[in-house]
């Protein structure tokens, strides 16, 4: 068989890793900051990226490079590369190729983390970001851009409005203006969805979610799909010498990850949002399951949100699945399942929100979402706490939504627990 072409569960356990005659069968923790080199010529070629080699756990470390070529090859994508959060994986996608006095465009109905990371350091950094509605057409998006637009920034299934991305549209965008398609694909993971497919050029993770699955380890990642050339003059940082690495050019040197290398060598070296070992061990421990957890999310959160339609303490529901939803089409055009997450309003609006998630027994409150628990989440008290109520409602967030991640115990339990919680809401 080729090794090499394996189907996506397949990869989920065994990508990443492969163990020597008499070596450890599980990719060891190697909890070690630095490596030992017999000559000075010898870290001196890995510092100028001639050779390949670990030099300091800050740029890399062999447990994070087993989740990076797992994660990579579940994608599609040319290499990866392990951050502390999403959050920095998220900055990064962003400050690898767009600086002061440029913008890029990004959908407005993204997670509420990566809007204030938008809006407020990057703003503050000279970076200006331009918010697009899933509504608008082509020619409205293509009209927000200009010459120094150095990309376009989506999610494949909204935090927390769950709308599904337009792959086609939104490609198409990125082609005529020629700049590189950025996808944060946490909700979906690789095995939903596989964004490079649809013609993303940039995926992002937070791998605190789903590809974790279990609420230990906060963890972002970046994958590269190899894909945008990068020589069409609008991107020196990658196409010409760069000063802060004597002169290397990164196109010429890494050819179609260029991307991913400078991201490394650039960014990760010099701000040093390191995912640590023990973190990328946990998580990798996690994605060994993702395929058969991801399945049970989508069972489970289709029969809730079949349970909760008709439901007569509720005023709306978002599930990308239900075929009544405005984006069951997209969710059947690009996704293997909806995904664990499902949105709803509780009647009697901010209220009735609270009395619900303060009754529920099972389902607990925190802030995560993608556990394996049920759990769930008042947004427009929390995680969109920071914006307002302006942009909260442009963003989807209502004071009556409420946003439950439905984990993989038995959906008759779950759904036991979430009809005793309504019971409480008054009408
Ligand atoms: C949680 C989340 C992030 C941020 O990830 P952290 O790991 O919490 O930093 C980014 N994007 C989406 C869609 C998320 O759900």
């Amino acid at each position: 068989m080729d090794i090499k072409k394996t189907k996506i569960e397949t990869k989920c356990v065994q990508e990443g890793y492969e163990s020597k005659n008499g070596e450890p069968r599980v990719a060891p923790i190697v909890q070690s900051t630095t490596y030992k080199y017999d000559k000075t010529q010898d870290l001196a070629d890995i510092f100028d990226l001639k050779a390949q080699g670990f030099m300091y756990t800050r740029l890399g470390n062999p447990t994070l490079s087993v989740l990076e070529d797992k994660i990579a090859a579940m994608e599609g994508g040319v290499g990866a590369l392990t951050t502390a959060s999403g959050q920095s994986a998220t900055l990064f996608s962003v400050i690898n190729i767009c600086k002061a006095g440029q913008n890029f465009i990004a959908m407005n109905n993204i997670y509420g983390g990566s809007h204030t990371l938008f809006s407020g350091i990057l703003k503050d950094f000279g970076i200006d970001v331009r918010y697009a509605t899933p509504e608008q057409s082509q020619e409205e998006i293509l009209n927000l851009a200009d010459e120094n637009t150095r990309l376009i920034f989506g999610e494949t299934i909204g935090n927390p409005t769950l709308d599904i991305l337009d792959f086609e549209k939104f490609h198409s965008i990125a082609k005529k203006l020629d700049i590189p398609f950025v996808v944060d694909n946490t909700f979906a993971t690789p095995f939903l969805c596989t964004p490079i497919e649809y013609g993303a050029d940039i995926v992002v993770h937070s791998t605190t979610k789903y590809i974790d699955g279990h609420a230990t380890s906060m963890g972002g990642l970046i994958v590269d799909s190899g894909n945008f050339n990068w020589e069409n003059g609008k991107y020196p940082e990658l196409a010409q010498p760069d000063p802060n690495y004597h002169g290397v050019v990164y196109t010429q040197s890494f050819g179609s990850s260029a991307f991913i290398v400078k991201a490394r060598a650039g960014l990760l070296r010099d701000i040093g949002a390191t995912m640590a070992p023990f973190n990328a061990f946990l998580t990798n421990l996690g994605c060994e399951t993702l395929h058969l957890r991801m399945e049970r999310h989508c069972e489970n959160a289709l029969a809730v949100a079949k349970h909760l339609a008709p439901h007569e303490k509720i005023s709306w529901i978002r599930y990308p699945f239900l075929e009544t939803d405005k984006s069951y089409e997209l969710a059947k055009k690009y996704l293997k399942g909806g995904s664990g997450v499902v949105t709803f309003g509780v009647k009697g609006g901010l209220e009735g929100a609270r009395t619900f998630i303060d009754n529920m027994q099972l389902a607990t409150l925190v802030t995560h979402v993608g556990d394996l628990r049920t759990h769930a989440l008042h947004p427009a008290s929390t995680t969109h706490r920071q914006l307002s109520d302006e942009q909260q409602s442009e963003s989807g967030i209502l004071p009556d939504m409420v946003r439950f991640s439905v984990g993989i115990e038995h959906k008759d339990d779950i759904i036991a627990d979430l009809d005793s919680a309504l019971e409480k809401v008054q009408l």
